[in-house]
């Protein structure tokens, strides 16, 4: 569904990807791990047109989407959940997934009660401010939020950031249901329960490349990954 060959992206004088190659299948979970600064935002930022690609080509369902706009990308069904969530804090839980939605014009309840069956804490408080609500339940919003606008590859930076163990297991009972029904999801993640309980695939990236792939519960669970880890 989703493949990237010999991508080189960075910032300004900067070339943070170096060629790299990855694929995500339908229906998959794949994981990029990898130590700080191994380019794996700036991967998430070159998958949804947030910096230009300057070789190397992306594939969306054998549309060639290397250079189209961000909201080409959104339309097509590429939907990034940035890093540090970013909901809305002063507006109500319905008015973030009303956002969500504005690819395909105003929500009508028939969005929202699949939303609300996937996220039932979100049904509870969908007329608190999102500032009210706890950085697990602002994330579980944020992916909401993301599924409004129907995606077809979701693409997670880090959603475990600065969550209790307890979130991010409930975060993940989400993604993992997220990708059961459906949808395909690129997960960037550092912390390892969460990539082992989602993802079917995990790459490491390093230096901005690819230095190997497989399994999840092989790759999380070897010494590479291990060594990325210490390498902080
Ligand atoms: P982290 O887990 O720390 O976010 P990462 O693997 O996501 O690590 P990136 O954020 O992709 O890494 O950063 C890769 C390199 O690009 C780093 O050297 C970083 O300093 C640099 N970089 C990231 N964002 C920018 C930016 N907006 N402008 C310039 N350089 C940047």
């Amino acid at each position: 569904m989703l493949s990237i060959e010999g991508l080189v992206a960075g910032y300004d004088r900067l070339e943070v990807l170096h060629g790299l190659d990855l694929a995500v299948a339908a229906q998959q979970a794949v994981t990029v791990v990898g130590a700080n600064g191994a380019g794996k935002s700036t991967l998430c930022r070159a998958l949804s047109g947030l910096i230009k690609v300057r070789a190397g080509s992306i594939r969306f369902d054998g549309q060639d989407i290397t250079h189209a706009s961000t909201s080409a990308r959104v339309r097509a069904g590429v939907i990034q959940v940035p890093e540090g969530r970013q909901v809305f804090p002063q507006m109500t839980v319905l008015e973030n997934l009303a956002l969500g939605a504005f690819v395909h014009g105003a929500p009508r309840d028939a969005d929202l009660d699949p939303i609300f069956a996937l996220f039932p804490i979100l049904r509870e408080r969908r007329d608190k401010h999102a500032g009210m609500l706890s950085g697990g339940e602002q994330q579980l919003l944020a992916l909401a939020r993301a599924m409004m606008s129907r995606p077809r590859l979701l693409i997670l930076d880090e959603p475990s950031q600065g969550l209790s163990p307890k979130a991010v297991a409930l975060v993940a009972d989400a993604i993992a249901e997220i990708r059961r029904r459906g949808v395909a999801v690129l997960l960037v993640e550092q912390n390892l329960a969460l990539a082992t309980a989602v993802a079917q695939v995990a790459y490491v990236l390093e230096n901005g490349q690819s230095l190997t792939h497989g399994p999840a519960e092989d790759i999380l669970s070897g010494s590479l990954v291990a060594d990325s880890y210490l390498g902080h």
